[in-house]
Order: C-alpha cells, then structure tokens, then sequence
C-alpha cells in the first residue's frame, strides 16, 4: 500500500470535475487500498479521490470509533436527501487546521459500487451523511 500526498487548498486541481469510473478493476481497487491507508494515516473520517490528485468518483470513508469499518463508494449518486437540515462543524484533510459550520440534508440514501464493483444503497443520517455528502463535494 502506497501513502498518497494530499492536495491542500488552494491547490487548482481540487477544483477539477471527477469523472466516472469506468470499470471497477485492480487499478481502482489499488487505488482504495491506497486511499483507505492515506486517510488512516492522516487521522481522517474520509478521503475523495480529487484529494489525492485522480479525477475519478471515488470515495473512502471510515467513521467508527475502531477505524475498522471502512466504507467504499465508486460513482455515489444522491438518490434522496430530506429535507430536514443539520448544521455541523467540518474540517477536511484538503484544509487543514479549519474547521466551520455547513449546513446539510440530516438524511440521505446513496447508491454507488462498493470495491467488488457491486451496486449498493446506504441509508445514512448524522456524521455519516454529513460526511458523504462532504465527500461527494469534493468530486
Ligand atoms: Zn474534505
């Protein structure tokens, strides 16, 4: 597994437009691996693949207490979100040392491929949604 540097705002490229994946195969799923050992290392909840400098819709989150529950989504697609809001304060690993409050959908459903390349929902409230949808912006 390779430490991936992370682009720190206000690096150009953080602003580049993520393309979808085009097959789930061992260039993606080193590229997971890579990105779940880059968050761990960092001490971070998630990690879009912009951070590390590919412009591909990949996510990796992991927000249990054990760091053992990491979640993977290729292609998210918003396909809910209630209209209940919740205002949280955010860091992100791109900006590091600032935190500030955002205000997002308290509710969400998610379709995306996990590392198989296999199609799943997740239905996500709290620090789980706030963190996807933080993660879906920076795609
Ligand atoms: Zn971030």
């Amino acid at each position: 597994m390779a430490l991936l540097p992370i682009l720190c705002y206000p690096d150009a490229r953080l602003h580049q437009v993520a393309r979808p994946v085009q097959a789930v195969d061992a260039r993606i799923q080193k590229l997971v691996q890579d990105m779940l050992h880059t968050m761990y290392e960092a001490q971070g909840i998630g990690l879009a693949a912009t951070q590390v400098d590919v412009h591909e819709r990949v996510i990796v989150i992991d927000i249990s207490e054990q760091r053992n529950e990491p979640l993977v989504l290729i292609n998210p697609e918003l396909i809910w979100a209630s209209t209940d809001k919740q205002r949280n304060e955010e860091g992100c690993l791109s900006v590091p040392g600032v935190y500030d409050g955002v205000e997002r959908a308290s509710a969400i459903r998610v379709r995306a491929l996990n590392a198989q390349g296999q199609s799943h929902e997740i239905a996500a409230e709290g620090l789980l949604a706030v963190c996807i949808q933080h993660e879906m912006d920076h795609l």
